[in-house]
């Protein structure tokens, strides 16, 4: 199957924040609003595939995208989780790690003990917590996650000179 995190199309798509080694995509089919992916650029399956040079790149990534994702949301906590591998609940192969702004007010608060539960079964229980976005509605979010990341219109989003590695 084609690595949708080496797709070129996508990663445009998706995109609101991108620097070095890693980028910033909004999920498709979004838990919460500002539901977030961290995604290395190239094609790793774990963690600990990851360069020295990614692993130092890594907490300061993921520090800036919850940044950007908790402004866009109005939220101030977040939860941040990775599932290595399918019996985790991997979906995609590409290692990514969810950033999901949490707000008090959220559907979720009301299962605080299982939701967890339900979003690693996301598949399961989509229909009741997860909302697919259609590419238009995606577009409009990206938009608006690139101006929160304060990026010009000529610097936003993906680099048009990346290329998967
Ligand atoms: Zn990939």
């Amino acid at each position: 199957m084609e690595c949708p995190f080496c797709d070129p199309a996508i990663l445009q798509k998706q995109c609101f924040f991108d620097r070095g080694r890693f980028l910033a995509l909004y999920s498709i089919k979004p838990f919460l609003p500002g539901h977030s992916l961290v995604v290395p650029k190239r094609h790793i399956t774990s963690l600990n595939d990851a360069s020295t040079d990614e692993k130092a790149e890594l907490v300061d990534f993921i520090n800036d995208t919850a940044s950007i994702a908790l402004r866009y949301a109005g939220a101030h906590d977040y939860d941040l989780n990775m599932q290595q591998g399918e019996v985790a609940g991997r979906e995609v192969e590409h290692a990514h790690i969810h950033i999901i702004p949490r707000r008090e007010d959220d559907v979720l608060s009301r299962a605080r003990i299982d939701w967890f539960i339900k979003f690693v079964e996301r598949g399961k229980y989509r229909d009741e917590y997860s909302t697919n976005l259609t590419d238009q509605q995606v577009s409009e979010i990206v938009k608006e996650m690139k101006t929160v990341a304060g990026m010009s219109h000529n610097k936003s989003g993906l680099d048009k000179n990346y290329k998967p590695i």
